[in-house]
């Protein structure tokens, strides 16, 4: 599966606690991920993905381009939702599309932790 692992900053270290926790299963598939995010989980915990822009500068939509024709299967975005974030139309687009193409979209850590503990599974 290609998986999307996306972080508002202030989630970055909770992406990247649970991408370490679930490091295994992460490996078994292809990640792709918005720039800043792609580029912790590549320096921090050694995991091979591709990096789009940076979410504010079109990773999300990159994201969600590629998740519009088939080329993403699960998304983790893992938003802040206590911070205004200046890319929220970009963000909307990406749930949104998400939810045209019904692709499983985890946005909060406790649906992160599910969606992975089911591939793990798998
Ligand atoms: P980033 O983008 O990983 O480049 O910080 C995430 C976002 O804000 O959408």
């Amino acid at each position: 599966m290609h998986i999307a692992l996306i972080a508002h900053d202030r989630m970055k270290d909770r992406m990247i606690a649970l991408a370490g926790e679930f490091a295994p299963t992460l490996r078994r598939h292809q990640l792709l991920a918005t720039g800043t995010t792609g580029g912790r989980l590549q320096r921090e915990l050694a995991l091979s993905v591709e990096c789009m822009l940076s979410g504010p500068l079109g990773g999300d939509l990159q994201i969600g381009a590629r998740l519009a024709v088939g080329g993403v299967q699960a998304v983790i975005f893992l938003r802040d939702p206590m911070t205004p974030q200046p890319h929220e139309p970009d963000i909307n687009a990406l749930v949104r599309a998400c939810d045209v193409h019904n692709i499983p979209c985890a946005t909060n850590p406790a649906g992160a932790r599910i969606l992975l503990q089911h591939l793990s599974a798998s």
